[in-house]
């Protein structure tokens, strides 16, 4: 008997499924966490390997039948030391937050002290924001930036080490448009007897790629997602190169935290690996840094305030307070003409969370679409457009004509992974 396809199934989740590809396609999608892609990695993903259990590693399973999920992770595995220089990979948790869970489980215990930078400054919520069970059951100091840089304030990390011993230190984030200073970060980490995360989630494509310095010989532990600038499935990737340590994580990991590894997730991360190995990959990082620096060019000479004036790597934090509307509007404004953005506090933000004065854009995806620097002078003159409209209170006429703009754009620039 013929099994019955999606199409059949399920119309309903079938068509919902187009319908976001075709939304995908259609988008000039800004939002820096995320990414296309290949077609490679979609189809490992879905795939049978999701029937099969394996809690353990690799030859230390409690399930039977691992004759090739074995060999399936052992490849993901040892493509992550090649490809980021490390002696030890956990390719299995299920995503970045349940990662630096892993690494609190392995280092701290409830109570202790851990150090992170504060959301609204552009870390992760699992670096100890105040919502978050990390800085609900861990003592959270939490650093920013310098008022008048933008910049991470390496003497404040320092300080707020010394006065308060973490047992952790995060370095990393999630609206952080500057190259991070992973040899500065490890000096105070030895310094206090810390040990140093580098969480590299938003810029690990580049760090393989060359486009960004490498926490690699200065961090203990790097954490990353598998799914942002790296371009592979959702996911994520404990590395070190300490034996003690990576023994830690993996008992964190599992049993610590997790049951059974997600095969199919391994497999794609096992392709995008392979991917990010090439010389093409490296020509895509290279292009993302290429392509946010001209964006940020753009818009500077558009009379937008960049945090920290600017960009090193794929992200640019835009505070519109001078151009007199907030990140939200903007941001919904700019996504009704077909450019997909989203509002973000920035540093010192005297507006609410929810409703705050910046915007995050970044250009992972639209590098992955073949995209370069004239594109992106395009999209920072329609952001222009949109947004100068919208501070005039009457943006229809312009949204109704830069979305058709855009849409002559994308139809030029094939999605990878996708027909339409
Ligand atoms: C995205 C991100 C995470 C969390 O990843 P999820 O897969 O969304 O759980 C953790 N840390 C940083 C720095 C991130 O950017």
């Amino acid at each position: 008997m013929a099994e019955r396809s999606l199409a059949t199934v399920d119309p309903e989740i079938a068509e919902l499924i187009k319908a976001e590809e075709r939304r995908q396609a259609d988008t000039v999608k800004l939002i820096p966490s995320e990414n296309y892609v290949s077609r490679a990695v979609l189809e490992a993903t879905g795939t049978v390997l999701t029937n099969k259990y394996s809690e353990g590693y690799p030859g230390r399973r409690y399930y039977e039948g691992q004759q090739v999920i074995d060999q399936i992770e052992t490849l993901a595995i040892e493509r992550a030391k090649a490809l980021f220089g490390v002696r030890h990979a956990n390719v299995q948790p299920y995503s970045g937050s349940p990662a630096n869970l892993a690494v609190y489980t392995a280092f701290a215990n409830p109570g202790d002290t851990v150090m992170g930078m504060g959301l609204p400054f552009g870390g992760h919520l699992t670096h100890g924001w105040t919502v978050s069970v990390t800085g609900k059951w861990f003592n959270a100091v939490r650093y920013g930036v310098r008022r008048d840089t933008g910049r991470i304030d390496m003497d404040e990390v320092r300080e707020l080490a010394l006065q308060h011993r973490p047992k952790l230190i995060f370095a990393g984030g999630t609206a952080i448009p500057r190259t991070i200073d992973f040899g500065a970060f490890a000096e105070i980490a030895r310094e206090v007897g810390a040990v140093l995360v580098a969480d590299i989630a938003h810029i690990a494509g580049l760090v393989v790629g060359g486009a960004h310095p490498t926490p690699v010989g200065h961090a203990d532990v790097i954490s990353t997602t598998t799914h942002k600038t790296l371009r592979g499935p959702r996911g994520a990737m404990l590395l070190t190169d300490s034996d003690e340590y990576a023994a830690a994580l993996n008992k964190a990991v599992f049993p610590g935290l997790q049951g059974g590894p997600h095969n199919h997730t391994t497999a794609a991360i096992a392709v995008a690996l392979k991917e990010a190995a090439t010389e093409e990959f490296k020509a895509y990082a290279h292009q993302v840094v290429a392509n946010a620096r001209a964006l940020a060019e753009e818009l500077l000479a558009r009379g937008f305030d960049l945090v920290s004036g600017g960009t090193d790597n794929h992200l640019i934090l835009i505070d519109l307070t001078s151009k007199g509307v907030a990140g939200k509007p903007a941001a919904q404004a700019l996504d009704r003409a077909g450019l997909e953005a989203n509002y973000n506090t920035v540093p010192f933000d005297p507006r609410k969370p929810f409703d705050p004065s910046g915007l995050r854009i970044g250009t992972p995806s639209v590098t992955s679409r073949g995209m370069r620097e004239p594109e992106m002078r395009q999209i920072a003159a329609w952001m222009d457009e949109v947004i100068t409209a919208l501070a005039k209170g009457d943006p229809e006429e312009t949204i109704a004509r830069v979305h058709r703009e855009v849409s002559e754009l994308t139809a030029k620039f094939p999605t990878p992974g996708l027909d339409c």
